[in-house]
């Protein structure tokens, strides 16, 4: 999400005349667009701030600024704190960006962190940074309406608004003919996407009729995507297990080029933790929305979020997210321990109880689970031939290409005549944790 925000910020600077680089020491404004979701995100973000003390003595006209969440959550405090930086400026004013720079060539810090109901910066081409030239993310919503009670996201992005469905359609046609193969499309919470004709989010049945006559859900807007080149690999996350429907299934298996696989965040496996999450649903719900998954897609690739140490979390807790990912089976998970958010609910509500050495300890045994599960369904696939998508050379060996099967794993293999962009059917000759590794067969 902040890569996307990041190429829309690129854009906004270009039309003023202000180009990127990727040599630091050259910049004259340095601009830091910042994660709120972990303590350590933001702890990343200080210490960056230390090392520009440097860039800013060897260029007096170095304008730094903070932008996105940290700036949204700490505002004003944010300048009092750490006065290297000029500008603070939320999610939802980066187009304000030229006006801020110019008070603070008058010699002002400058700030805006005025959240919208309306902005999704639809009508801005994103300059793509650091391009492979073959997959690029399209932001489909902004904000999140739900109030997962440890999450800071819907305080630091605002409420949820929809991207009209044109533009993100328009996007993804100028990526195809830029010679772009992929695109994921991107929303705290895709499948609650809802275009009525812009505004902050509604529910389906406050809409007026004529408004719901003109509605984009995500599962239209999913297939309008994928009808805009047979060759355009769709991905789209994150998918809520509240909000997830049959239509994006059944729009998932009727077009080839959308990518089966589904990120699929449990947070916990014990119905209690969810419930003080505030997920609202439960552990039986989410592996009844995983199983019709399977049912509808048996070839989909499901991937998750863990939360460890949440508060309150007991070990009868703990045992329970083991045993939902030995039941699920997840392609890969993104593992966290808890940590608490200054104004989010749980941090007004409950008691952060459980001690970090056993959050940390129970975030490895979630780590464990996970690379077992990983270490066989990545074994199952020996022998396998799977499309890959190539997207750029492997880190670890430049005679080799790293590219990404539909279930967005990673598989690695030999250059031979292959290039960056072609679909290539690999068979899987050796596995590891993380990836698939074989020899193009196309
Ligand atoms: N909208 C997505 C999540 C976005 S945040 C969803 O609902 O699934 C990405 C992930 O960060 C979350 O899924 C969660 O696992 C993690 N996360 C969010 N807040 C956290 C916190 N306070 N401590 C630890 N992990 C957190
Ligand atoms: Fe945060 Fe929940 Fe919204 Fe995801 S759905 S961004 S976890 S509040």
């Amino acid at each position: 999400m902040n890569f996307a925000d990041s190429e829309v910020v690129a854009s906004i600077m270009s039309e003023i005349g202000v180009e990127t680089t990727n040599d630091e020491m050259e910049a004259d404004i340095i601009f830091i667009n910042t994660c709120s979701i972990r303590d350590n995100a933001e702890q990343k973000i200080r210490h960056r701030l230390k090392h520009l003390r440097h860039n800013k003595k060897q260029n007096k006209n170095l304008t730094i600024g903070i932008l996105g969440c940290m700036a949204e959550r700490l505002k004003k405090q944010l300048l009092e704190e750490e006065k290297l930086v000029d500008i603070v400026a939320g999610p939802d004013a980066y187009k304000e960006l030229p006006i801020l720079l110019r008070e603070v060539e008058d010699g002002h810090k400058a700030i805006n962190v005025l959240l919208s109901l309306e902005e999704t910066y639809a009508e801005i081409q994103p300059t793509r940074l650091n391009s492979n030239g073959v997959t690029a993310y399209i932001s489909i919503t902004r904000g999140c309406d739900n109030m997962c009670s440890f999450c800071v996201v819907p305080f630091t992005r605002g409420r949820e608004r929809s991207r009209n469905p044109e533009s993100i359609v328009a996007e993804a046609q100028d990526l195809v003919s830029k010679g772009y193969k992929e695109v994921t499309l991107l929303g705290q919470n895709v499948d609650s996407y809802l275009w009525y004709g812009g505004g902050a989010r509604k529910d389906f049945d406050k809409l007026t009729e004529d408004e719901k006559a003109s509605s984009v859900s995500f599962a239209n807007l999913l297939e309008k995507v994928a009808q805009v080149d047979p060759t355009l690999r769709v991905r789209f996350s994150t998918s809520h297990p509240k909000d997830i429907h049959d239509e994006v299934l059944f729009v998932m298996k009727k077009y080839d080029n959308v990518a089966k696989h589904i990120h699929f965040p449990a947070q916990s496996g014990s119905t209690r933790i969810l419930e003080k999450m505030n997920r609202t649903y439960t552990r039986e719900w989410y592996e009844m929305k995983y199983n019709r998954i399977k049912e509808v897609l048996p070839n989909c690739g499901v991937s998750c979020d863990i939360i460890t140490g949440f508060c309150s979390e007991t070990e009868e807790d703990h045992q329970a997210t083991l045993d939902l990912m030995r039941t699920c089976e997840f392609e890969f998970s993104y593992m966290y321990f808890y940590s608490e958010r200054p104004g989010t609910l749980a941090a007004r509500k409950y008691e952060d109880d459980v001690p970090e050495d056993m959050k940390r300890r129970r975030l490895s045994e979630v780590i464990e689970a996970q690379h077992e599960v990983s270490r066989k369904l990545n074994a199952a696939q020996l022998g396998k031939i799977h499309r890959v998508l190539v997207e750029a050379q492997s880190k670890k060996n430049a005679d080799e290409w790293m590219g990404r099967n539909e279930q967005n794993l990673k598989v690695i293999f030999p250059r031979s005549t292959y290039a960056i962009g072609d679909y290539v059917d690999v068979r899987i000759e050796k596995t590891t944790t993380a990836s698939l590794i074989g020899v193009g067969v196309s």
